[in-house]
């Protein structure tokens, strides 16, 4: 049974943030499955996976640079704010996303594990190189070797990337507090995770407008906006 008023945060060091597409609704981006969320609009089939870009590269990155032009157009809310207020002062806090987005580093986050990729880095497969690349749209499609730069996304039927599913793992069994921000908790495999840390029974704390799948595995669940709840928590 979740308890009512959560401890403060400053009174911990080793912080995790699990986060996901509700941190960033407040900066007017739409969630997975909310109102807006884009794969109520496209198949992913035909945008969002590997097949689809090997098929029409030239379709998918015209999905792609529509995609950076509205992201661009947002900027990181209060709560972004508050996760790089906290990492400047708890050396130790380590953010989890499963964003693509980029506004925790735009809001001065600097150690941020992208789960799922980011909409600001290309990488080409033939040449083995990745780079960070933030022109809306990209001004060159393919890299000097002739390939398409791809996005550095993980899309739909990829893999994760197995040193940061390790360095996630690493930092959800030494925490000392989990604070999940604004995720269902139903994409798997990166749903899983936060369990590493609810299974030491470490102080936990979800963050959501809703019930989510997870809800009763938290000692405490704050239901409202990320940006009043982390207020709650941080200011
Ligand atoms: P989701 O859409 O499945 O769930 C979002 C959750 O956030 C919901 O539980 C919702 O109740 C909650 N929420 C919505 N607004 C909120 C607010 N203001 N404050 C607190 N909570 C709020 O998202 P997910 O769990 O992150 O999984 C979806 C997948 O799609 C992930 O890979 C995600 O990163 C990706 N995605 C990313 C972006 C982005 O980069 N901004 C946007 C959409 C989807």
């Amino acid at each position: 049974m979740a308890h009512v008023s959560p401890p403060r945060l400053r009174d911990f060091e080793r912080i995790v943030f699990f986060t996901g597409a509700g941190l960033s609704a407040e900066s007017g981006i739409p969630t997975y499955r909310g109102t807006g969320g884009v794969w109520h609009k496209y198949r992913w089939q035909e945008f969002a996976c590997q097949r689809a870009f090997d098929a029409s590269p030239e379709k998918v990155w015209d999905f792609h640079d529509a995609r950076r032009g509205v992201v661009a157009a947002c900027e990181p809310n209060h709560a972004h704010r508050i996760l790089a207020a906290i990492q400047r002062e708890k050396s130790e806090t380590v953010v989890i996303t499963q964003n693509i987005d980029g506004l925790l580093q735009r809001a001065g986050c600097t150690h941020v594990i992208e789960l799922h990729g980011s909409l600001w880095r290309v990488r080409c497969e033939r040449e083995g190189i990745r780079k960070e690349n933030f022109e809306v749209p990209l001004s060159k499609r393919q890299c000097d070797c002739g390939d398409y730069w791809r996005p550095d996304i993980v899309w739909f039927e990829d893999a994760l990337d197995p040193g940061n599913m390790r360095d996630a793992a690493a930092a959800l069994s030494d925490c000392e507090v989990l604070v999940s921000v604004g995720t269902s908790g139903s994409v798997y495999p990166a749903a899983e995770l936060p369990r590493i840390a609810l299974e030491r029974d470490v102080v936990s704390i979800e963050i959501n407008l809703d019930e989510t799948p997870v809800s009763h595995l938290y000692t405490y669940v704050l239901r409202g906006n990320a940006t009043e709840m982390l207020a709650t928590l941080w200011d």
